[in-house]
């Protein structure tokens, strides 16, 4: 494995108190997920935030209960911020046709595609597609965490991960890659070629398109599905609020897939990063011990393991189990003036 931009501890660690970057911790989640929300939350204090107090923003599309926010309260070092959404943010887009809709929930149901029986998971992707970023209550934030309910940072976080992002001049952060399930997205490549082929200027001169396309043929090659697992995200909310983010969502939702297929907020983002931004503003945090049901990134790093007080296994890291996309990513980031003799 190629090891790049291993961060070395931060040196504000022995500060009483560190400054504090313009970020929030995120989550979105129901009243019904107060559980996996408290077991994330006391996860992420303990690895991380009990050192910084970085803010926590939590959404939900129905008001939080009473139960919900002290418990919450109470398990955060920081505080806390409740927002419900509004109708223009949790539904469904103008001039839908609903039987449409329907009928893919319905033909989903039968073929018994992932969520695809879901009307409010495919709200809830677009959500996370086109929406998070410019509520107000992360308006004022440049950088953002996602966190969900029920997932296990396995290692230590010694460092500022927002602070990174802005030092390395990154824009996106991710820990897993995988391919998506390709019954969920047939269009979603044709209608990011049109759009990138009307917007040609939006195409980063650096981007990835090696991560995202086999063959030689870039933008008129076919998507191989890796996308960065959106569940966990470090990322500057500048990018998704740039023109080139806004306007391919727009272009996006006003082509419906996100309900006549059940295109995912993961692979969209993850695309928008590959074309809009340039390699160098993608980071990979290698270091991170992350689990998200039904897997795992393990750091393999004796050394980084055991100094980030690790307890998940390197042998179970996805990368090791489901060898697809890392190998893309690698060659995605290989140096430019350095030829592979074949491609992996
Ligand atoms: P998966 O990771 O693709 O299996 O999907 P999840 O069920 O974990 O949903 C992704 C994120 O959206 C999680 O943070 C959930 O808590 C949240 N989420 C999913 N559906 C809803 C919903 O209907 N309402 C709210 N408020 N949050 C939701
Ligand atoms: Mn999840």
């Amino acid at each position: 494995l190629v090891k790049h931009d291993l961060p070395t501890v931060d040196s504000t660690l022995n500060d009483i108190e560190p400054a504090l970057m313009n970020a929030t911790l995120f989550m979105l989640c129901r009243n019904k997920d107060l559980i996996a929300a408290l077991s994330s939350i006391q996860n992420v204090e303990d690895r991380f935030n009990k050192r910084y107090h970085y803010p926590w923003t939590f959404m939900n599309d129905a008001p939080f209960s009473k139960e919900f926010i002290n418990a919450t309260t109470e398990m955060a070092s920081s505080n806390t911020t409740y927002v419900q959404l509004e109708q223009h943010e949790w539904g469904l887009p103008k001039n839908l046709n609903m039987n449409r809709a329907l009928q893919t929930i319905r033909d989903m149901t039968k073929q018994r595609i992932i969520y695809g029986f879901s009307l409010s998971y495919r709200i809830m992707c677009r959500f996370n597609s086109g929406f998070f970023y410019r509520n107000s209550a992360l308006k004022d934030y440049d950088y953002y965490w996602r966190v969900e309910p029920g997932v296990i940072y396995s290692c230590d976080v010694p460092y500022d991960p927002f602070r990174l992002l802005r030092d390395k001049k990154k824009a996106y952060g991710f820990v897993v890659t995988l391919p998506e399930y390709p019954e969920t997205i047939r269009t979603l490549w044709n209608t990011t070629r049109d759009f990138v082929k009307k917007n040609p200027h939006y195409l980063a001169p650096d981007n990835s398109l090696d991560f995202i396309v086999d063959d030689e043929k870039g933008l008129d090659g076919e998507y191989n599905g890796c996308h960065f697992w959106s569940n966990f995200e470090i990322a500057d909310l500048n990018f998704f609020r740039s023109d080139a983010y806004t306007d391919y969502f727009e272009y996006l939702d006003q082509h419906f897939g996100f309900f006549y297929e059940r295109w995912g907020d993961a692979p969209i983002h993850s695309i928008a990063a590959s074309l809009f931004l340039n390699k160098s503003q993608i980071h990979y945090f290698e270091d991170f011990g992350y689990y998200h049901l039904p897997w795992s990134h393990c750091p393999s790093d004796y050394l980084l393991h055991a100094n980030g007080r690790c307890i998940c296994d390197p042998a179970n890291t996805v990368e090791l189990e489901y060898e697809f996309c890392y190998p893309r990513w690698y060659y995605n980031m290989r140096a430019p003036d350095h030829k592979l003799e074949s491609k992996v």
